[in-house]
Formats: C-alpha cells, sequence, structure tokens
C-alpha cells in the first residue's frame, strides 16, 4: 500500500478565536485533497470530517494531579486522535529528553493515539556531521518502549529550519529521510520502514513545497507558521 501523504499544521501558541475561526473556515471550504490530516487544537468544533485534530502534547501519566498537564484519556474525550510529541521547542525550551518523549509515545499510543513524533538536530550538530546519530537516537529511546509503529508519523525538523526561513535544501532533507528509513529497516522492519510516513517541518511554504513533496522520502509536512495562512491549502495539495 503507498504510504498516504501526510500534512499537520502547527499552529503552536498563536492565533486568537477570530483568526483560528478564519483560518478554519478557509482550509474547510478550499478545495483540497479529501485524504489529507490535519491537526489543530482549538479546531475540533470547526474542522469538518475527514480531517483531524492534534493535540501539541499530552503527558504519560493518567488522569490525577498533574497541574497543567493533558491526559491521553481527556484527549480521547474530546475527540483528539493524534498528538504531536517531541517538538524541539518543548524539547529545547521545555527541555524534555528523549526518555520522557518516548515515554509520552507509548502512553498516546497505548491508549490508541497517534503520534507525531519530533525529531532533529541543531545547527551546531549538523555541522559537526552528526544529524544522523542525533535522529536515530531520539528515535532509539521510542524504539526501546514501542512495539507497534502503525500509528507513528516521523516529522524530521532540522531545528536551524523551523521558524527561521531556512528551508533544509531537497537534497539535505531527501537525505535525512532516507537515512530514517533505512534506520527503520535495520532496527525495527521492513514493513515498518516501507509503510511510515516520514514527513519534513521547517520552513515549508507554499513555494518550496512542490519540489520537496516530490523526494521519494518525503511523505507529507509539519508547518507552523504557514499553516496560520490561507495558502496552507496549497502545501496540503503539494502533491497533487
Ligand atoms: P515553521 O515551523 O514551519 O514555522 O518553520 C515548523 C514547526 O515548528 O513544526
Amino acid at each position: 500500500m503507498p504510504r498516504q501523504f501526510f500534512v499537520g499544521g502547527n499552529f503552536k501558541m498563536n492565533g486568537s478565536v477570530d483568526t483560528i475561526k478564519k483560518i478554519i473556515n478557509h482550509i474547510n471550504d478550499a478545495e483540497k485533497d479529501p485524504n489529507t490530516a490535519l491537526y489543530l487544537l482549538l479546531a475540533r468544533e470547526h474542522l469538518k470530517a475527514p480531517l483531524e485534530v492534534a493535540a501539541q502534547n499530552v503527558f504519560d501519566k493518567p488522569n490525577g494531579a498533574f497541574t497543567g498537564e493533558i491526559s491521553v484519556d481527556q484527549l480521547k474525550d474530546s475527540n483528539i486522535t493524534w498528538t504531536l510529541l517531541g517538538h524541539s521547542e518543548r524539547r529545547v525550551v521545555l527541555q524534555e529528553d528523549d526518555q520522557f518523549v518516548a515515554s509520552k509515545t507509548k502512553a498516546a499510543l497505548d491508549g490508541g493515539i497517534g503520534v507525531i513524533f519530533c525529531c532533529g538536530e541543531t545547527l551546531e550538530q549538523r555541522e559537526s556531521g552528526e544529524t544522523v546519530k542525533v535522529v536515530t537516537t531520539q528515535l532509539a529511546a521510542v524504539k526501546e518502549k514501542v512495539q507497534d509503529w502503525s500509528k507513528i508519523v516521523i516529522a524530521y525538523e532540522p531545528i536551524w529550519a523551523i521558524g527561521t526561513g531556512k528551508v533544509a535544501s531537497t537534497e539535505q532533507a531527501q537525505e535525512v529521510h532516507a537515512a530514517i528509513r533505512e534506520w527503520l529497516k535495520k532496527e525495527v522492519s521492513e514493513k515498518v520502514a516501507e509503510e511510515t510516513r516520514i514527513i519534513y517541518g521547517g520552513s515549508v511554504s507554499e513555494k518550496n513545497c512542490k519540489d520537496l513533496s516530490k523526494q521519494p522520502d518525503i511523505d507529507g509536512f509539519l508547518v507552523g507558521g504557514a499553516s496560520l495562512k490561507p495558502a496552507f491549502v496549497d502545501i496540503i495539495n503539494s502533491h497533487l
């Protein structure tokens, strides 16, 4: 079965009721590939099926005294079926380490929530040739805790490309995506390597998405800034 193209919009801590409604209405009304998934935490109420909504984070413990956190059960109760985990803004600003992100990944999957698992290197790590090592170490923590990869989408997001306007070149992105697929083949299984979607994030725009989407190992996008603009629809449809 070919891998289904997957595009997520990461609204982060942006927008207002008014602007979020506007962008969602635009997405609802636009002509788009009916099979593309999308995620927006505050959008469940307004976003029309079959578009889906994902949280930007989830905790690894069941309901209880964890101020400020959100549980897997609470997401499910709110019809949220996906979550983003391991975004570099959480790894860097909130100091989430590989083990914690992997533990949350397991908790989400065990509860039936799909995970968009983010990985990626800093500029310093890229310049010292450590990109593949960093990314596969982040993935290896997941491998230790998870058997079933069918509800994981891997988002490769080089930190130096996030929100900077500096998109990875098609060659740079394809190279890392291929290395991730190779790692999956070697460390997990050929089937998982074949079926897992590896999406790219980092300054994706309506201008650069077409070329990126043509790469054999790029199966979609995780979009920050551009997901808050009407041109997000062009990114959703970039592979058509
Ligand atoms: P950007 O963000 O598209 O604004 O670079 C991507 C992300 O953080 O997921």
